[in-house]
């Protein structure tokens, strides 16, 4: 199989998000009742996604889970019957990075009766589009408690992520997908004296706990072939970087993720990736990974 078949990354222009936050004539964040509404409006007009809730977070605040099935199923139990490949999209579990957050909003739509459809013939798909709504209403990364989400997988010491895990037991992941930001300058600025350069940052699991056999697969496989197309995608429009550890280190200045991108500002639908365009433009041009 061609490494890149299967993997597709779209540049920038030809990204509709559809979402609320994009829906205004000024985009601004999803709002917890907006969010509802749009995910109750999919709901409403394809049979293949199914609206379910995780529970409350500390706060009371609903925690929106999304089943997306091509029979339109809402029982995990059902949906592990089906046999297909089980992938869970999780976004916002900080609270102050609504990026994530927010594409999996406009990624539901895609699913749900959008160009993407056509993918649940193949796949199951569970959507949790903010893991912490209380840190979303607050601007902040941490839950209500003051406990990073993040860091309690192991400890389950939350009620957030018990309710997470309770239906993962249920309806185990083949893959999970993260969705976090990452900041420009901060420690990037303080480590290796720069900003940093890519819009997009992908890494497959590689913690030590993770079975050394699966993340040779997913270097083999799934990384080869994100760069590919990633660096198919960067000849064309939209300059992005895998990033994986290797090179880098937390005392040498890597080569690969802190560099500046070309100066050519591409016509970004997003904010804050013009922002971040913005910012690399005043540094000088830039290398990139592919050859
Ligand atoms: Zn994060």
């Amino acid at each position: 199989m061609p490494a890149e078949e299967g993997v597709r990354i779209l540049a920038l222009e030809q990204v509709v998000l559809d979402s609320p936050a994009f829906a205004a004539a000024t985009p601004s964040l999803t709002s917890d009742d907006a969010l509802v509404r749009f995910l109750t409006t999919l709901a409403g007009a394809s049979r293949r996604l199914r609206l379910s809730s995780l529970g409350q977070s500390q706060q009371g605040r609903d925690l929106p889970l999304i089943y997306l099935t091509r029979e339109g199923l809402d029982d995990p139990l059902a949906i592990a019957r089906l046999d297909r490949p089980v992938i869970w999209l999780i976004g916002q579990q900080h609270g102050n990075e609504p990026a994530g957050g927010e594409a999996m909003l406009a990624l539901a739509a895609a699913l749900s009766s959008g160009e993407l459809a056509s993918l649940l013939d193949r796949l199951s798909i569970v959507i949790v589009p903010r893991g912490n709504p209380d840190g979303a209403a607050d601007d902040r990364r941490v839950l209500a408690s003051g406990v990073d989400l993040n860091r309690d997988h192991l400890l389950l010491s939350q009620p957030e992520t018990r309710a997470l895990h309770q239906v993962m037991r249920l309806l185990p992941p083949d893959v999970v997908i993260d969705h976090h930001e990452f900041s420009v300058a901060g420690r990037w600025a303080e480590k290796f004296g720069a900003l940093h350069a890519v819009d997009v940052m992908i890494l497959e699991a590689t913690h030590p706990s993770v079975p050394r056999s699966l993340t040779e697969i997913a270097g083999r496989l799934y990384r080869r072939a994100a760069s590919a197309s990633a660096c198919k995608a960067t000849s064309a429009a939209w300059p992005l970087i895998i990033s994986w550890p290797g090179p880098c280190s937390k005392r040498r200045r890597p080569k690969g993720p802190v560099c500046a991108p070309p100066s050519r500002l591409p016509a970004a639908r997003s904010p804050p990736i013009a922002a971040r365009w913005s910012f690399h433009t005043s540094l000088r041009a830039g290398r990139s990974r592919c050859r």
